[in-house]
């Protein structure tokens, strides 16, 4: 059966979203005085047959998220999550299914040891399992599991600040395409995935593209907050036979916008992502 299996990338924006609380960059700035909210970056994967669809990382925007997914399948059941760290964008959504808020029963959540550790050590995240909200299933680096029929995942764990837990990035494969979802990694090194002999034509990598230019922190020690500036992703990753589409961006980023760093993206063959963006994976 063609395309019945959809990802969808429900938001774009580095952890603290765009705009920012307390910013009065321009970016910030530009985005309040004309409305727009980008999300924090998270990515819906909808099954159209199982009538079923997961969410990969609960950013703060998850109310906003999780409805975007309802109004795209309607009647399909929230089967699962997918957490890639615990760091503020990728982990505190979870709040919304707990006893103030859905009260959700026993949602599978996939995650590695370190993080479901994490969240059984801290309140309030302790309260989720202990209530029955949800269900951790461990993810191991480099096996692969499956969500339905259509869809495999293959967690990638990568270097990133690990003050609370290790970071994964994931493959999701399904019939027709790949997408390769990185949102946070310290530097293009340490990555055990590789993308030139995996990923194909109609493939798509999301990579971080937090930051531009060291320039964009003046008044922060970059060394702090490792990532790869987007000018060595698009570097590396651009004008191959695979998609590179950018996410994760920080609320300083130019490219948030038309201008020469943009127009130097898609003249190299590569995209800012775009809320709302979406692949048939099969
Ligand atoms: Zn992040
Ligand atoms: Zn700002
Ligand atoms: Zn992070």
């Amino acid at each position: 059966m063609a395309s019945t299996i959809q990802v969808v990338l429900l938001g774009v924006a580095q952890d603290a979203g765009l705009p920012q609380a307390g910013c009065d960059c321009a970016n910030c700035v530009t985005a309040r005085a004309v409305g727009r909210n980008p999300c924090v970056v998270s990515l819906g994967i909808i099954d159209h047959t199982q009538q079923a669809f997961w969410m990969v990382d609960a950013t703060p925007d998850f109310p906003q998220q999780l409805q975007m997914l309802r109004e795209r399948a309607p009647g399909a059941t929230f089967a699962g999550l997918i957490l890639t760290h615990a760091h503020m964008g990728h982990y505190t959504g979870l709040i919304h299914l707990g006893r103030e808020a859905m009260d959700i029963r026993d949602i599978t959540l996939w995650c590695s040891s370190k993080m479901a550790t994490f969240l059984r050590a801290n309140a309030p995240w302790a309260g989720l399992l202990t209530d029955g909200n949800v269900a951790p299933r461990e993810i191991i680096d480099g096996e692969p599991f499956s969500l339905s029929e259509g869809i495999s995942v293959l967690p990638y764990q990568v270097p990133h600040r690990a003050e609370f837990t290790d970071t994964y990035a994931f493959l999701f494969s399904g019939d027709r395409q790949r997408i390769f979802y990185c949102p946070d990694i310290d530097s293009w090194d340490g990555l055990t995935f590789d993308m030139d002999n995996t990923l194909e034509v109609g493939d798509t990598a999301l990579l971080d593209g937090s930051f531009f230019s060291e320039e964009e922190l003046p008044h922060r020690d970059m060394t702090l907050i490792p990532h790869p500036l987007v000018t060595d992703t698009v570097d590396r990753y651009a004008n191959k036979p695979y998609d590179l589409v950018l996410i994760h961006l920080n609320h300083t980023n130019p490219i948030w916008s038309a201008g020469p760093q943009k127009e130097w993206i898609a003249s190299q063959g590569a995209a800012v992502g775009e809320r709302g963006q979406a692949w048939m994976l099969a």
